[in-house]
């Protein structure tokens, strides 16, 4: 039998790593990942890990300090997920468990997860019930807010790898700039390479309607939060009048959001972020309602831990590939034929080449 894990510490530390293709958004220009490393150590002896994306460096000491005031809640509790879980929502919950409380909450479920397959002796694949298989990848570095040439030069270097999709941020002041660069991009790629994009939120409804049908005909593969997240009822009017997939779901917190947007047919396909939605936990219940409702599950960064998630998610759909973490992971996710496979280690494979982490540390 395997033995019982306790929480004995948890140790975090940040990271930022340079981008190689910097990222313009609708919202925001990132060159730098700021990066929170979980360490979760077990009184077994067992280390649990996993590593958060920040989205600024001040998200990082957030994250850190609300993993401090967690730990104190669950220090010396046997490693249950579920239980641990329901401690750590009681605690925080007249805060409540929102925002960068989420993101850290997440990362100890995951880095749970982690120890507990590794003292299982187990790929976290196999631990959730499934196997190894390769899952198909679309490369979203790069291609942010830029000219028409630079977007085409860079969607070329981005196939390294033999990606057969890629993602396009879209969101420029105009519509013809936004149409100019979908050209741009299609251009430059063979044609059965697939165009994802993603407007950040930018647009209003109207705006969305204008832009979504003068973008109909360039066959996109979806069309990512082009309003804000949470206004379900404006992206089901969307998504019932374009025929291009409308694809949200990055924002969930918590599957009770996932319920609430497939409730009111906000969007044609989803993909929560394993540290919104709940870690391994939440990303376990947002596979069964994406199941239940017959939507394709897609991931949202975090690459690493993702593969072996959409591996055991029966609408699987894409994985969104990110190289953000892979300067500072001692065995970073290889990309194969634009396809990725869950690590060939015991756990979810997440463990950390120290010299680079000391390198970028903050
Ligand atoms: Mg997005």
């Amino acid at each position: 039998m395997a033995p019982v894990l306790t929480i004995r510490s948890i140790r975090s530390r940040a990271v930022s790593v340079p981008l190689r293709f910097a990222l313009g958004t609708s919202a925001q220009t990132v060159r730098t990942a700021p990066l929170l490393l979980v360490d979760l150590e077990t009184d077994g002896g067992i280390t649990g890990r996993t590593y958060l994306f920040c989205y600024m460096p001040m998200g990082a000491a957030l994250v850190a300090r609300v993993l401090e005031e967690a730990l104190g809640a669950i220090k010396g509790h046997a490693i249950e997920p579920t239980k641990i879980g329901a401690r750590l929502a009681r605690h925080f919950r007249l805060l409540a468990a929102s925002g960068v409380v989420a993101l850290a909450l997440s990362a100890i479920d995951v880095a749970c997860w982690d120890a507990m397959a590794i003292a299982a002796g187990k790929r976290l694949v196999e631990f959730l019930g499934g196997k190894r298989k390769t899952i198909p990848a679309y490369n979203s570095n790069g291609l942010g807010l830029m000219a028409p040439e630079k977007l085409a030069d860079e969607a070329e270097k981005l196939l390294e790898g033999g990606f057969r999709a890629v993602k396009l941020r879209l969101g420029y002041a105009t519509l013809a700039e936004d149409l100019a660069a979908v050209r741009a991009v299609r251009k430059a790629l063979p044609d059965d390479v697939s165009i994802m994009t993603d407007y950040n939120q930018a647009l209003t409804v109207d705006e969305a309607f204008e832009r979504g049908r003068a973008l109909e005909r360039e066959g996109l593969a979806w069309i990512e939060e082009p309003i804000e997240h949470d206004n379900y009822a404006g992206c089901a009017r969307i998504a019932r009048e374009l025929a291009t997939p409308i694809q949200i779901g990055e924002n969930f917190v918590g599957p009770n959001a996932m319920t609430a947007a497939i409730a009111a047919q906000a969007a044609d396909y989803m993909m929560p972020d394993l540290m919104r939605i709940g870690g391994v936990s939440g990303w376990m219940r947002a596979a069964s309602l994406a199941a239940a409702a017959k939507i394709p599950l897609s991931s949202h960064l975090l690459p690493e831990v993702s593969a072996a998630l959409l591996a055991v998610s029966p609408t699987g759909h894409w994985l969104e590939y990110v190289d953000w973490a892979a300067a500072i992971l001692a065995e970073p996710l290889r990309v194969v034929n634009g396809t990725v496979t869950p690590p060939d280690a015991p756990g979810s494979g997440v463990n950390w080449n120290e010299e680079a982490v000391a390198r970028y540390g903050i």
